[in-house]
């Protein structure tokens, strides 16, 4: 067996094409990107979502902190561009600087302007399954698995990971869709019990090639989220070995990648649409 490759490029250049147009159809929607101090990292991930924002007529706004900034003029900052009627969506770079409480700047957002939809309201309406601003990875995921009509309800799913910005996302968005999940991470034991009974398996762990093609089930699905800078270049946490065994695997580079910057694009649209009362924002 060779498994079919799901490829995010494709899909994430539509998603890009619709959010152009919904953005012409409104007008204007205005995104802020915080970048506190200099990780290299993060120069190039703000760098990337500024060109897709722009490319899709968004008007993104750069905003440098240096990286000495105190968590008390973080706060303020973020609180006036919460009050900004000119400021639909707002990204803080993560990681933020050691002197600064990074879940007490997320929780000063307005949360209808959280792009990210990293604000506990929003993780909570995800929690109860309501509609909200999800993180925008997990939300590429599904659409990946939606493209290929990937059947989840009463599909067994099991997630490698169970980080804020990935794991349990995508845990939920699995739940929502009728999966049976189980969420795997560092204190698993026998974790290819787990994998080889997974229908669709997602691994988001940041540890190279972990996933090893016997911890696949044959014609299994297989995301991997992984992005993992090695001596041979970037790699997954899915050993591409799997190609032989899962009847769907995402490759890496040019799999889930590509999609996380679009639907972030997707989420500030859906900000804007908050904003103009097009959607309501449950409060
Ligand atoms: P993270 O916050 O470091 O979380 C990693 C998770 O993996 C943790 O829950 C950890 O368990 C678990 N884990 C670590 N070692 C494990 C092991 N040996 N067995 C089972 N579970 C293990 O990372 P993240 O932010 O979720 O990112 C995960 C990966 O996805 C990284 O490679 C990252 O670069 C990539 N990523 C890609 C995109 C994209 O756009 N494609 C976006 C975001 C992240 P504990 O909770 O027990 O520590």
């Amino acid at each position: 067996m060779s498994a079919t490759l799901i490829k995010g490029k494709p899909i994430a250049d539509r998603i890009r094409a619709e959010v152009a147009e919904e953005v012409a159809k409104i007008g204007h929607i205005g995104l802020v990107t915080v970048l506190v101090g200099d990780d290299p990292a993060s120069e190039v991930y703000i760098r990337l979502k500024h060109k897709a924002a722009v490319e899709a007529g968004i008007e993104a706004t750069d905003l440098r902190l240096p990286a000495e900034t105190s968590e008390a003029e973080l706060l303020a900052t973020v609180e006036e561009l919460d009050a900004d009627p000119g400021v639909d969506a707002i990204l803080v770079q993560l990681p933020l600087p050691k002197q600064i409480d990074e879940a007490r700047i997320i929780r000063a957002l307005a949360p209808a302007k959280d792009v990210d939809g990293f604000h506990p309201f929003n993780a909570g309406q995800l929690y109860l399954g309501r509609p909200t601003l999800v993180p925008a990875t997990p939300i590429g995921v599904m659409a990946m698995l939606a493209e290929h009509r990937i059947e989840l309800d009463g599909a067994r799913a099991v997630v490698i990971g169970r980080s804020d910005i990935v794991g349990k996302p995508m845990a939920h968005l699995l739940l929502q869709q009728n999966a049976t999940v189980t969420i795997c991470h560092s204190h698993t034991r026998d974790l290819e019990r787990h994998t080889l009974d997974a229908d669709v398996l997602v691994a988001a762990v940041g540890v190279p090639a972990m996933v090893s093609p016997d911890m696949v089930k044959t014609g299994g699905v297989v995301i991997d989220v992984g992005i993992n800078r090695t001596d041979a270049g970037i790699v997954g946490d899915v050993d591409p070995g799997a190609v032989d065994v899962a009847a769907y695997l995402t490759p890496v580079p040019g799999g889930v990648g590509p999609m996380t910057i679009a639907c972030l694009l997707q989420n500030a649209v859906k900000c804007a649409r908050y904003r103009r009362g097009e959607l309501a924002y449950p409060v």
